[in-house]
């Protein structure tokens, strides 16, 4: 963890904190809406249209997660399960594979518009054939801002579904009202109790 993390992370805090003391003394009426219950959020995968099964295409996903927060970059970001990731040389949540390929048999534009998405191959690379080589996906925390897009592309049948959307619960003010679950179209941002909540299984996923 970085210093930078360090201060963005306390400053974080200290902001949430005084949301909350500005509700308890009953000053700002929106800031009041807004104070912190302690209570969790999460986010219930067989609901929200960009991770649920049956639900493809870029037209389809749904970028409240990361316009509606009120942190200046949302507390939803995407994480790579490494251990459910197919390690794809061309990956559909890293590749926009509607793009021209290239001389190199890959595609030409990357898909995430943050450029969040870091591409790192496994092992010796063999150049003499690009579908032969292994790669890891990981998410820059710094950049991703929950946008959805890349979960939308990883899901089956393109994908194995390795990337979700999930709530970072260390960055999260827990606000009594939360600004996406009141943008939610599919009442998929769920209040739970004030210990976040294990995972849910997705529903017709792979095991
Ligand atoms: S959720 Fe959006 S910003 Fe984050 S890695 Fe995926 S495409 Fe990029
Ligand atoms: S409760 Fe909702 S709006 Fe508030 S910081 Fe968390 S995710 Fe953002
Ligand atoms: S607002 Fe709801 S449907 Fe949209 S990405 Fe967030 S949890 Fe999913």
């Amino acid at each position: 963890m970085t210093n930078h993390d360090d201060t963005r992370r306390d400053f974080l805090q200290r902001t949430g904190q005084a949301a909350c003391a500005a509700a308890i003394v009953g000053t700002g009426a929106i800031l009041g809406r807004r104070a912190c219950s302690g209570d969790a959020w999460v986010i219930a995968p067989n609901r929200c249209v960009n991770i649920r099964l049956g639900v493809t295409g870029s037209d389809e996903v749904c970028n409240a997660c990361a316009e509606q927060c009120v942190l200046p970059l949302s507390a939803v970001r995407a994480v790579n399960q490494h251990d459910r990731c197919g390690r794809c040389c061309i990956c559909p949540a890293y590749f926009d594979v509607r793009s021209q390929v290239g001389p190199d048999g890959l595609p030409t534009k990357k898909l995430c518009p943050r450029d969040a998405i870091v591409r790192t191959p496994i092992g010796e690379v063999d150049p003499y054939d690009p579908l032969n080589n292994f790669y890891e996906y990981t998410i820059d925390d710094d950049l991703c801002n929950g946008c959805g897009r890349c979960v939308m592309e990883c899901k089956d049948p393109a994908g194995l579904g390795s990337i979700r959307l999930e709530v970072r619960y260390d960055l999260c003010l827990r606000c009594n009202q939360c600004s996406i679950a009141q943008a939610c179209p599919e009442d998929a941002y769920v209040r739970v109790g004030p210990e976040p909540a294990p995972a849910v299984a997705l529903e017709g996923g792979h095991a």
